[in-house]
């Protein structure tokens, strides 16, 4: 700017800098200036702003919703006048909000209201949560839950009607397991459903049945044999979505959450992106206090013309820094644990098998032509070696195609990348967007999805640090309601890559592991270039929404394995507090009695 002022601009320049200098002294007490004066000042923080020209400070001030100063206690001080708030946040560490890149955040947040299974270890323990909840809300239709594991059901892996029935027959029971790939119905919800010995199987699902009788058990595995339940199970109305989006929001902000990104909806009717005149309300009664990127659901076989306008037309009724569409999520594959993700060789346990491509790879190379085209972002379910190869190669044909640049298309859950296309990420300039939870080394990890890739394919697991290594940007998220939404628990599996106990000792795959920094920056700057927003998010710095948070341990210098207990004090969103823990507010109103 000031190499461009001709010379006869100079004398206003004096002028100007002598009335500067006369606000300065009537104003400032420390002499550095006047500025406008601040909302919000946050003073005596460590903030580790994720920005590499300044990492750490000791203050920020907030003008409206933007942060207007990142630097030192003294120079914050200029920011201040009689109605700014001043937070003194007392040493404890200050970092950019959280995004969730990955979430079905209507599913998760209706999931809050249910039965929790998740910790749930046998069948008494279940039954004693399920009759709980029932006598608790004797109103209820409909007993709903989710989270219960394999191991927890039995010996089969697989849960029995009868269970349910006995505490519970007079009224529907219905709960999903804590993958989203199996439900568990009692007698009177399959009666409802009309699901008997005689109903067949749906395609690629399962009505699992009785050997001897041929009866149905009430396990129902995959989507399309719980498609058969949707018809009858109640919809939620408009205002206990609304409920439950109030509780998510809280529940994310309790979190550290300032944004999440929305994968789609499970259930019918249930995608964020559906219910966005829902979000559009709540922003307008001053209720909305996360930020939403929400992706349109694509489903096989094809994406017509109508639907691609059903995302051109969300994308320009939602496009600004609360709410905004024009993304499109695609499913390339299933799972590892039951043989559904397609890898480029059989699995290790079952030779017969080597998973599906649930897009027809030339049809899909067509669309992601076209979306890329009009600069829509795609995000791509691939997990498998052969579904993440597919995926990649149509969005590399897509940008040479167009000759488009810096679309951030992504590849969502990546769990198994073969060693050649773990470069392309950073090459093509592709998000890998990882849910760091995914790959916690429990029994599911690593009895049933290392047997089914085997020993060779086990060592590319989830290969955070591989891609990064080669330029790739790592955004990561939870998959909510599939695992918990608390990014802390994830950051402590990047990290150790070892469940809470400490196993596996050294971490599995432990050349993967990355450090601190790298997964904060996965929440934060990783997330904000994979929704391309960095200019205003994922840093704390000058001309960026004021989005942060304050944490109750110092991340850099405590035992990996105390990440994941971490407690948000604060969350501030837009320069709004929209959260503040218990201990903080009682600490804080000690501090003023005592200042008194
Ligand atoms: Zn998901």
């Amino acid at each position: 700017m000031r190499s461009n002022l001709r010379p006869c601009a100079w004398l206003a320049i004096q002028l100007s800098f002598l009335l500067i200098l006369a606000m300065t002294v009537s104003h400032a007490a420390d002499g550095t200036g006047r500025h406008l004066s601040a909302d919000v000042v946050v003073v005596n923080a460590r903030v580790y702003t994720v920005n590499p020209k300044q990492p750490w400070a000791e203050a920020i001030a907030i003008h409206n919703d933007e942060t207007v100063f990142v630097g030192s206690n003294k120079d914050a001080a200029a920011y201040r006048d009689k109605r700014t708030r001043v937070i003194d946040a007392s040493g404890r560490l200050v970092l950019p909000g959280f995004t969730d890149c990955h979430s079905h955040f209507l599913d998760g947040a209706l999931s809050l209201e249910r039965i929790h299974l998740d910790d749930a270890k046998d069948v008494a323990e279940i039954q004693r949560r399920v009759k709980a909840y029932a006598d608790a809300h004797p109103q209820l239709k409909w007993i709903r839950g989710r989270g219960w594991t394999y191991p927890a059901v039995g010996p089969t892996n697989l849960p029995n009607k009868k269970d349910l029935d006995s505490i519970v027959p007079d009224r529907p029971v219905y709960l999903e397991a804590f993958d989203g790939h199996t439900w568990w119905a009692n007698s009177k919800a399959l009666q409802l459903a009309g699901i008997t010995r005689d109903t067949p199987n749906p395609p690629g699902g399962e009505i699992v049945r009785d050997p001897a009788t041929g009866e149905p058990t009430g396990a129902l595995k995959e989507d399309t044999a719980d498609a058969l339940m949707l018809p009858v199970l109640p919809l939620p109305s408009r205002n206990e979505k609304i409920a439950a989006y109030k509780a998510g929001f809280k529940e994310a902000n309790r979190a550290g959450l300032v944004r999440v990104h929305t994968a789609g909806g499970v259930g019918v009717g249930m995608s964020d992106l559906m219910n966005a005149d829902l979000l559009e309300e709540m922003r307008k009664s001053g209720d909305l206090t996360l930020r939403f990127y929400m992706a349109y659901r694509a489903e096989p076989p094809n994406l017509t013309a109508k639907q691609i306008q059903e995302v051109e037309d969300a994308r320009s009724e939602y496009h600004d820094e609360w709410i905004s569409a024009g993304a499109v999520k695609f499913f390339m594959d299933g799972v590892i644990e039951s043989h559904t993700a397609a890898m480029l060789a059989p699995y290790s346990d079952d030779p017969k098998l080597s998973g599906n491509l649930l897009w027809d790879p030339a049809t899909y190379g067509k669309i992601v032509a076209d979306l890329d085209k009009r600069g829509i972002q795609i995000f791509t379910h691939a997990i498998g070696d052969r579904a993440i190869r597919i995926t990649l190669d149509a969005y590399e044909e897509a940008a040479r195609e167009n000759g488009t640049k810096d679309r951030r298309h992504r590849i969502e859950h990546i769990e198994d990348a073969s060693t050649e296309d773990i470069s392309r990420f950073g090459k093509l300039g592709v998000i890998a967007s990882f849910q760091p939870l995914h790959a916690y080394p429990d029994d599911d990890t690593l009895l049933v999805w290392l047997r089914n890739v085997g020993p060779e394919r086990g060592q590319r697991a989830w290969a955070w640090r591989s891609v990064q290594a080669d330029g790739g940007v790592l955004a990561f998220g939870s998959d909510w309601p599939i695992v918990t939404l608390n990014p802390w628990a994830g950051i402590q599996n990047a990290v150790t890559r070892q469940t809470v106990e400490g196993n596996p000792p050294d971490g599995f795959v432990p050349r993967e592991r990355i450090s601190v920094e790298d997964a904060i920056r996965g929440y934060t700057m990783g997330a904000a270039i994979a929704g391309h927003r960095e200019q205003r998010e994922g840093s704390l710095e000058p001309g960026k929404l004021a989005d942060l948070i304050i944490i109750d341990r110092n991340l850099f210098d405590i035992e990996p394995r105390a990440i994941e207990k971490t407690e948000v004090l604060l969350t501030i969103v837009g320069g709004r507090v929209v959260y503040e823990s218990a201990a903080w507010k009682s600490a804080t109103s000690q501090k003023h009695a005592e200042a008194k």
